[in-house]
């Protein structure tokens, strides 16, 4: 049985027409799964009974399930899904006053290896399908007893979603289509480390959305250390190709910057970022490091982190400071290891 959940409004009314059906049956049915979240045939009560046999017989619609929830004192929520074949991601709800940000994961481990997230620690395994990533936000919010109408969703779980460019941009088309999930392309965030060979081409395929850039280092022999896709692509040349991505009007590039004490936040390094950063549409958002079991790194003092903002802010930068959420669960940036 062919599983339908996942599949693009362009897919879904090809299937339907390549099983004898007109193209509007498969918009129905698109409708239904996303934007009413429907598991069966039996549901779908627009549609002539005999039809939903038919198809029940011939499709399923199968989600993930979540098979782990851990709740912080904070109100984040870490899920830990069961995917098909058995292995697992983890997906974080974070609520923040009228704010309802859905951090989603693109892989199964991560091959980028940074030195500072966890989640490089455990075995890449696979990509994330469309559906996968699509399901994580969907079971989050059905979770939420009152769902908001409006939410925010970063692509900044476990994974390097560029490594995914495909499976992210087909879920990056449901999750912004009005039939179906609905979020505004301007409240989703995609972050990567900086694969400069799919920036252009992501960014030109989804120009609304948010991109979040992490630099993390001001020189190569750092970020060279921390993180080893920069020996194939350095500074300069990401620095570059950020500079020239078509960013429309009124938005600018996000530079996530993770302070890893003494050893990226020194008064040298803020300087050295607003040089790097001239000229280039960007802000910065600097991060408290999150530790994990075993973690190589050391948080900032708080004085090394103002003194770092305050260099940045003094260059003329926007600059905003990412708090740890849900850290006590391990549900905070870098801590996703499905543990
Ligand atoms: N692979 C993508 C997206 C996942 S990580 C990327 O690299 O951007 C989302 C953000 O959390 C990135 O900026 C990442 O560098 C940061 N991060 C990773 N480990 C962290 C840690 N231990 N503490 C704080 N932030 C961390």
């Amino acid at each position: 049985m062919r599983n339908l959940f996942g599949l693009t409004r362009a897919e879904l009314e090809a299937e339907l027409v390549s099983s004898g059906q007109p193209s509007y049956r498969g918009q129905q049915i698109y409708r239904w799964i996303y934007a009413r979240g429907a598991v069966d045939f039996d549901a779908m009560t627009d549609l002539p009974t005999e039809l939903r046999t038919e198809l029940a017989a011939a499709y399923s619609i199968e989600r993930p399930t979540i098979a782990e929830r851990h709740v912080s004192r904070d109100g984040t929520i870490k899920y830990l899904l069961a995917l098909a074949d058995g292995k697992n991601v983890e997906t974080v709800y974070i609520p923040d006053g009228e704010r309802h940000t859905f951090c989603l994961s693109t892989q199964v481990g991560c091959p980028l290896k940074c030195t500072f997230c966890f989640s490089g620690t455990i075995r890449f395994e696979r990509n994330l399908e469309p559906g996968e990533i699509l399901a994580q936000f969907m079971l989050a919010r059905e979770e939420i007893p009152d769902p908001p109408a409006r939410c925010n969703v970063v692509f900044m779980g476990m994974g390097e979603p560029l490594l995914n460019a495909d499976g992210v941009l087909a879920a990056l088309d449901v999750l912004t289509d009005d039939e179906a999930l609905a979020v505004s392309p301007r409240r989703i965030t995609v972050s990567t480390a900086g694969l400069v060979d799919e920036l252009e081409r992501f960014s030109a395929k989804a120009p609304l959305v948010g991109l979040a850039i992490s630099l993390h280092a001001t020189t190569n022999a750092v970020r060279d250390r921390v993180m080893p896709i920069n020996r194939k692509h350095p500074i300069e040349e990401l620095i570059a190709a950020a500079r020239a991505l078509p960013i429309p009007r009124r938005r600018r590039i996000t530079f996530e910057y993770v302070l890893l004490g003494g050893e990226n936040d020194t008064l040298d390094d803020a300087k050295r970022l607003a040089t790097l950063l001239e000229g280039v549409k960007a802000k910065v958002n600097v991060i408290a490091y999150n530790p994990w079991p075993g973690a190589p790194h050391a948080r900032s003092t708080t004085e090394a982190t103002t003194r770092f903002m305050d260099v940045l802010m003094d260059a003329g930068l926007t600059v905003s400071l990412r708090r740890s959420r849900g850290d006590d669960v391990l549900a905070a940036c870098g801590q996703l290891a499905n543990h």
